[in-house]
């Protein structure tokens, strides 16, 4: 008799539960095709047979293969499908995907009570109490942006952090207002949605709504020329949680500062949830009234920084596996290399990358990327970063990084560390202090004295002038 291994043992045991729960017809369909092939750190690997099958099971049947796997691997059991992607290249060896499970909870709003009268077309209903009205809230929160997808790094950590509190217990913490600031492109609004999303997913009867400055900017506008500024403002009185997207937006703009200001002072007083991204902290922003800015003051500020070289590969390595794509790795470095101040234009690498791939049916190598990331980051005045530097000369001489950045005075370590200052000087913006402190923690003099060294080795030394040839076409990506 076969040894079974034990995720057919555990597929097994989901599958009676499952036949018990559907039809015949349906367990037959859509159950008895799939094959369990993994189960590793508590994640369980369904092979089913093509992309619709999987679409399928998660519109029809994720709550109850959820409910499955929770009762019989336990609540923190996670599920994977890996597809048989029809072959239409190569039919020898049919190649998979994994994909993670989605959650997409419902996210919408239950109706909410407001007095008869003040939206611009009342809706009679006989069963609300009269003088009131149900209106319906639109979330606005895009499911995709949750905190399952969000990378934790340092750059983000304390903003990360406080939004994980406030998503548990959403006016319940001492982060009200929770303002989140920083940077374009660095993940404030995947943030604010993640809130809006965890407080919809634990707390579904809490109204949440999720909007941009703007957008808010636009309604009140409007709601003078209509002149129903009162519903404005009442409506947005009845949120339990109040998401203000880029809120510098309101700078110079007093009208619609005041509005917010009452509706601001409204929600705190009641201990409802309010959560504000903007592009700097409230201490720079220009244009904003004093009593506002102080308020937004009076929670957590937290910012989110550029994210380091580990946390943008992690995100890389995220997005690619949400997207059941496989890339190879020195593809994913090398993105993560040279796009180091923006995520969200590394992901639009990262997807044209993938677009140019499989338009072209090519598979997608380090030439291909370098090709496309030239052509994609042209306009943005890309620079070689340090890390970059760091990791061409390493690989050159064979040298470990660690070992570039550490104190070590190892002649070759040494050599190799002031050919990444001369580099640096020459491609980069950064002061000598800065390259100086990424390399292994040197000042400034010691840069400049590298510079020199580096400068009159390669006219008097000819091998060494080689290894500079070669390292500068190394890192001339253009
Ligand atoms: P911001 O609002 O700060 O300009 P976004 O929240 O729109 O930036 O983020 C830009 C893109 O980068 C989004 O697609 C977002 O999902 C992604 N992103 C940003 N930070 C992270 C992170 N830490 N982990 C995963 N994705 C991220
Ligand atoms: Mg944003």
């Amino acid at each position: 008799m076969k040894n079974k291994k034990n995720y057919e043992l555990i597929w097994e045991d989901c599958l009676k539960i499952i036949k018990d729960n559907i039809s015949l017809q349906s367990f037959k369909t859509w159950f008895e095709p799939i094959v369990p092939i993994r189960f590793k750190s508590k994640v369980l690997t369904l092979q089913v047979p093509s992309h619709f099958f999987y679409e399928w099971l998660e519109e029809h049947y994720i709550d109850l293969l959820k409910k499955v796997i929770k009762k019989e691997i336990g609540a923190d059991a996670k599920l994977e499908y890996s597809i048989i992607m029809d072959k239409s290249v190569d039919k020898k060896t049919p190649y998979t995907v994994n994909l993670p499970t989605s959650s997409k909870k419902n996210l919408s709003n239950t109706p909410v009570s407001m007095p008869l009268n003040i939206g611009e077309n009342p809706i009679r209903n006989p069963f609300v109490i009269p003088g009131l009205k149900k209106v319906n809230v639109d979330s606005n929160l895009n499911p995709t942006y949750s905190f399952d997808n969000f990378v934790e790094g340092d750059c983000n950590r304390l903003a990360r952090s406080a939004a994980f509190a406030v998503s548990n217990k959403p006016g319940g913490t001492a982060f009200n207002p929770l303002l989140v600031y920083g940077g374009v492109g660095l993940g404030k609004t995947h943030l604010a949605h993640a809130i809006g999303i965890g407080i919809k997913n634990q707390f579904p009867n809490k109204t949440v709504l999720y909007t941009q400055a703007e957008t808010f900017t636009r309604q009140f506008i409007d709601s003078i020329k209509n002149n129903t500024t009162n519903d404005f403002i009442n409506f947005y009185k009845l949120m339990d949680v109040l998401i203000i997207d880029d809120v510098q937006f309101f700078a110079g703009k007093e009208k619609t500062q005041d509005a917010f200001f009452h509706i601001f002072n409204h929600l705190h007083q009641t201990g409802k949830q309010l959560v504000l991204t903007a592009d700097k902290a409230p201490v720079e922003m220009k244009g904003i009234e004093q009593r506002l800015l102080s308020r937004f003051k009076w929670g957590l500020s937290a910012d989110v920084q550029p994210p380091g070289l580990e946390t943008r590969i992690a995100i890389l390595e995220k997005k690619i596996y949400g997207n059941g794509v496989n890339l190879p790795a020195d593809v994913l470095e090398y993105l993560a290399y040279s796009i180091n101040t923006n995520i969200r234009e590394m992901e639009g690498a990262l997807t044209s990358l993938i677009a140019q791939g499989s338009l072209n049916k090519k598979s997608i190598t380090i030439e291909l990327a370098k090709k496309m990331i030239d052509k994609f980051v042209k306009n943005t005045a890309r620079e070689v970063s340090m890390d970059y530097i760091h990791k061409i000369v390493c690989d050159y001489f064979n040298l470990p990084i660690e070992l570039l950045k550490s104190k070590t005075r190892k002649r070759e370590v040494v050599q190799a560390r002031q050919i990444a200052m001369y580099f640096a000087k020459k491609m980069t913006k950064w002061s000598l202090a800065s390259i100086g402190a990424q390399c292994g923690g040197k000042d400034h003099a010691t840069v400049l004295h590298a510079c020199r060294t580096v400068n009159n080795l390669a006219e008097t030394d000819k091998q060494f002038r080689g290894y500079l040839e070669d390292l500068e076409k190394k890192l001339n990506v253009n």
